[in-house]
């Protein structure tokens, strides 16, 4: 099974290759032809996947990196690792990079890609659900400083989304339910008919049905592309994305990433729907129905009390997204309605991470 989609942009046009059980590169073999080929993955990933990964790249030149896993090593020194491999290897502009992990490999091989040389193309592979509907795709490339998450990156468009879905069959559940945090993300956005698939498909989801995740990722590269095909740069729409990000963000930093990605977004989620109801944005079902789906994927819709309200607020302060101490908000006006909020005050926002803390 096979689905492919394409994304078209002011400067790059690439396509999103979903297959249910392969790496399908032939589209790209007279593109690759004569390039280097360095594929950069991680200590967990390499003992799964990297070997057939490099023999799709049989007749190439073709090396490999294998980073730390970990958040905590989504920084300078692993995209230095990536840096030093290209130069021991004497990879140019010409050349190419492959992501093969989760979302931190697929942005960090990407800002590698994007600095190596002003720019080199690079492939994703992504291997995690979140990964393959969402971080792969768009061109978000970076990684963490210490101030907090992703301070240091570009735009950098890859050359094409090589998913594989049967990677996710040796992803850990925790880490699957947390993709699917992102998915939920979505239905908040602006696709309220797909928070009823969700709904309806939620046991078919659990169960990993191949035919209902093939739909499950195509739909969700299809919401992103929409969004970032109107606004690459994220000069407008493409903010939307950024629903429970700025919670979110901030609760994965303050909690030293004890929340992975996707569930600290689960939890921003929620307390967006708190935030938007309590400011009568939204009715008070919006912040229910998230709840609900959330929870029928095992993710946390209560911040846990370690972490108090005042110290995550303090942190969102330090996000990108912070305009002159006016912080610029996704808010929800019902599901499937997300809009930007500029100049959300810090009381409100306290009240609404309290409101959503046990
Ligand atoms: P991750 O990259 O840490 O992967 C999760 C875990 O699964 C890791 O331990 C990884 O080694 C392991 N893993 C990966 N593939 C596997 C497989 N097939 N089988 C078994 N284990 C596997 O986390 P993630 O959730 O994929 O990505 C989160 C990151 O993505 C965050 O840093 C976030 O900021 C970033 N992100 C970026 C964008 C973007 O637009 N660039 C969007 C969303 C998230
Ligand atoms: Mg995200």
């Amino acid at each position: 099974m096979q689905t492919q989609l394409n994304i078209t942009l002011p400067n790059a046009q690439y396509p999103i290759i979903i297959d249910s059980d392969q790496f399908d590169i032939s589209d790209l073999r007279p593109w690759l032809k004569d390039k280097k080929v360095m594929v950069v993955t991680n200590e967990i990933v390499a003992p799964l996947y990297l070997a057939d990964v490099l023999n799709l790249f049989e007749g190439h030149v073709v090396h490999s990196c294998v980073l730390k896993d970990g958040e905590q090593h989504k920084n300078s020194s692993s995209w230095l690792q990536i840096l030093d491999a290209l130069a021991v290897h004497r990879f140019n502009r010409s050349d190419v990079l492959v992501s093969l992990g989760g979302g931190i490999v697929c942005d960090m091989t990407g800002f590698a890609a994007a600095s190596w040389m002003r720019g080199m193309s690079f492939i994703q592979m992504p291997t995690t659900l979140l990964s393959q509907i969402d971080a792969s795709v768009g061109g978000k490339t970076g990684f963490n400083h210490p101030q907090g998450k992703n301070m240091i990156g570009a735009f950098h468009q890859p050359k094409a989304v090589i998913i594989n879905a049967k990677t996710l069959a040796t992803l850990p559940v925790r880490e699957f339910n947390a993709g699917i945090g992102e998915a939920i993300k979505y239905a908040g956005i602006n696709q309220p008919t797909f928070y009823a698939w969700l709904s309806e498909n939620m046991h078919a989801i659990k169960a990993q049905n191949q035919k209902v995740l093939m739909e499950l990722i195509a739909s969700c590269c299809q919401f992103k592309t929409q969004l970032v095909e109107q606004d690459e740069k994220e000069q407008g729409v493409r903010a939307l994305l950024n629903l429970g990000h700025t919670f979110g963000h901030a609760i994965e930093t303050v909690s030293d990433y004890h929340y992975l990605h996707g569930e600290a977004v689960a939890l921003g989620m929620v307390m967006a729907a708190e935030l938007s109801a309590n400011l009568r944005l939204c009715s008070a079902d919006i912040r229910k129905m998230l709840e609900n789906l959330l929870q029928a994927f095992d993710l946390p819709i209560m911040l846990d009390a370690d972490y108090p309200a005042e110290v995550v607020l303090q942190r969102m302060k330090s996000d990108k997204k912070v305009i002159n101490d006016h912080h610029r908000l996704i808010l929800l006006k019902g599901m499937g309605q997300a809009f930007i909020a500029e100049g959300v005050n810090d009381h409100d926002i306290l009240q609404a991470i309290k409101a959503c803390t046990y």
